[in-house]
């Protein structure tokens, strides 16, 4: 994905080398002609699964995973993370652990959402740790769906979530990877694909 690699490239800001800022098309300001591709290549990657929900965690996944949605012609549902007032009692519920934030926290899902018949793909804007992912995993399982794989938009490859979710057996397709931040570069992986 040029589109995306070169935003990365232009616009994003190295906080320190864990942790990358993309404020001005991704997590504050959205890119919709952006999040439109995006959603077009997770569609082309996950075309051949039988996909019934996309399913992401509030609140940056949701621009991601709602064009992505679009593609599908299936409904998006984004895990909440308080314990909002208006949602159902009747939900599926896991902790997870922040890694920008540095603390666990519920996610949620109303089993309405969620069901034994669906087939799921799990879309968000970043990947760490692994937790977010591992996390919404759960809710998959507990509602007996099926997960189809999991649409990443940034993955930072020199953390542990990828290994850690394709030895789970997971599919993970990232639309970037980033090897390396250092002295406010940013270092992405070259990749076939991303030559489009
Ligand atoms: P993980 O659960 O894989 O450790 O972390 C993924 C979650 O943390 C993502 O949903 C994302 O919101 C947030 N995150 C992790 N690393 C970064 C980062 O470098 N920049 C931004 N903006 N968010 C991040």
């Amino acid at each position: 994905m040029y589109l995306l690699k070169k935003m990365i490239l232009e616009q994003g800001i190295v906080v320190n080398n864990d942790v990358l800022k993309v404020d001005s098309f991704l997590n504050h300001c959205i890119d919709p002609v952006l999040m439109q591709e995006i959603g077009k290549e997770f569609f082309q990657r996950f075309k051949n699964e039988k996909i019934t929900k996309v399913l992401t965690v509030e609140t940056s996944g949701i621009a991601p995973a709602l064009f992505t949605g679009l593609e599908f012609k299936v409904p998006v549902v984004f895990a909440k993370k308080s314990g909002a007032l208006n949602l159902d009692k009747d939900v599926f519920e896991t902790s997870i652990h922040s890694f920008t934030k540095q603390k666990d926290y519920m996610i949620k899902v109303s089993k309405k959402y969620l069901t034994s018949d669906d087939v799921v793909l799990i879309i968000d804007d970043f990947l760490a740790n692994g937790q977010a992912v591992i996390g919404m995993s759960e809710l998959i399982s507990m509602a007996g769906a099926k997960l189809a794989g999991v649409g990443i938009v940034i993955e930072k490859g020199f953390q542990d979530g990828g290994a850690l979710l394709h030895e789970m057996g997971m599919r993970v397709e990232s639309l970037a990877i980033i090897d390396k931040m250092s002295q406010g570069k940013i270092f992405i992986r070259n990749e076939e694909e991303n030559k489009k």
